[in-house]
């Protein structure tokens, strides 16, 4: 029987000091305000456009850089693992450095990414280390090879030394037992990320998951190419292993299709974006001999429909073919809770300078503020928290 109870805000907070939970609960109450926050990334976007990078991370880092991001490397994020860790919650790493676009940058990207694995190698708080694969090929070239276009001599250059790039990060991971999850981006450049992560899989995936693409099913597409992809990997002989997400780029997508009068790629509404995720995960769990996933989510239906799968075809809690994740700062009442119950539960914890993770934090933001007026989710729930404790708060 599911004994999983999200409304546990002693489970779910019990991890940060009273210091902290006051902390987190005066940036929410900030976060909480629309104006302020509409205001607040406006200025930062512009500043940071004009080159005044440093004043915005001035006053992003004792705030919600602080809820969002684990520290500027991973020494410094070490001390947040561990915390997490002492509640079994286990940290993905995120190199959060975003939207670069030269060699040199790539090239650092990869050191980083190389340098995570080698850290959670041997580290039972560390299970995975997550890339974006912008941060390691041109955007430009990702669309163009989307668009079946040709590339130019310097183009199949610069495409070869990433695919390296990607190749000698993949090895290093399976070389080391750790997974490497490849995030989704923008829909069109999602098709060489999809085959060059199912080429990794079929090199790396053989005997565990190692590789993960990322599947989002606000896509329209999306459950059927899911689908289709572990039928073709059951053919070929590896686990096809995937986090499923609903999507992070609608806005994003509605633009770029309504400017160049293409359908919108994105289902027409969010019941529908939520039975696609949810039948993706019967899917999944129903073929889990063959796939991995990760239910990255932080939808409470979506997740106790999760367990309650792996309950009906008596899968251990703790299968390593499923997995649970949330945002780092979100979310605790799932991640704690899951965790409580011995599922394999772990949050993205991005680190890196804060003058580099400012896109993130600004869409952190974005995503917690409130909507008409209501209070958000996490702000209800360190109030609940900080009552439960008997806290003076102003
Ligand atoms: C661990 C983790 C990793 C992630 N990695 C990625 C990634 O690699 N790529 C990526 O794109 N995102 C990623 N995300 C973000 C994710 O895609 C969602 O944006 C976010 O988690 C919110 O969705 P939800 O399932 O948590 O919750 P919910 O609040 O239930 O769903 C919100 C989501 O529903 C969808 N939606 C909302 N309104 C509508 C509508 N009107 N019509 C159709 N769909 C709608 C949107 O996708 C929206 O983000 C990740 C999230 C987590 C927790």
């Amino acid at each position: 029987m599911i004994t999983l109870n999200f409304d546990n805000t002693e489970n779910a907070f019990a991890y940060k000091p009273n210091y902290e939970l006051i902390r987190d609960y005066q940036i929410f109450r900030l976060i909480n305000q629309g104006w302020l926050v509409k205001f607040g990334t406006r200025a930062a976007s512009k500043m940071m456009d004009a080159g005044f990078k440093i004043p915005v991370a001035i006053g992003m880092r004792p705030t919600i850089y602080a809820v969002f991001c684990g520290g500027d490397s991973l020494q410094l994020a070490t001390k947040k693992i561990n915390q997490l860790y002492d509640y079994k919650v286990q940290s993905i790493l995120d190199y959060g450095v975003e939207g670069k676009e030269n060699e040199e940058d790539f090239t650092r990207t990869a050191n980083a990414i190389k340098e995570a694995i080698l850290f959670a190698k041997d580290n039972a708080a560390v299970d995975i280390v997550c890339s974006k694969f912008t941060g390691l090929i041109p955007f430009s070239i990702l669309e163009k090879l989307h668009a079946k276009e040709t590339l130019t001599d310097k183009e199949n250059e610069i495409y070869k030394a990433s695919k390296e790039r990607i190749y000698s990060i993949s090895k290093l991971a399976f070389e080391n037992n750790v997974s490497l999850f490849v995030d989704a981006e923008e829909s069109w450049i999602q098709q060489p990320l999809d085959d060059l992560t199912f080429e990794l899989m079929r090199e790396f995936n053989k005997e565990k998951p190692i590789i993960y693409n990322t599947v989002q099913l606000y896509r329209k597409d999306r459950l059927q190419f899911f689908k289709d992809t572990v039928e073709q990997a059951k053919q070929a002989g590896f686990i096809y292993a995937a986090k499923l997400v609903r999507g992070a780029y609608m806005e994003k997508e509605e633009l770029r299709a309504k400017q160049l009068a293409y359908e919108n790629p994105i289902q027409t509404s969010k019941e529908n974006t939520d039975k696609d995720y949810n039948d993706a995960l019967r899917f999944a769990i129903n073929n889990i001999e063959q796939v991995a996933v990760c239910v990255a989510t932080h939808n409470e239906e979506s997740t106790l429909l999760a367990t309650q799968l792996m309950q009906q075809k008596n899968l251990p809690n703790n299968h390593p073919h499923v997995h649970f994740s949330q945002l780092l700062g979100m979310s605790d009442h799932i991640s704690f809770n899951i965790a409580k119950e011995n599922y394999n539960s772990s949050k993205y914890m991005p680190y890196g300078p804060v003058k580099d993770v400012i896109p993130y934090l600004i869409r952190r933001a974005q995503e917690n503020t409130s909507v008409a007026g209501q209070m958000g989710r996490e702000l209800k729930l360190l109030k609940d928290e900080v009552r439960r404790r008997k806290l003076f708060v102003l």
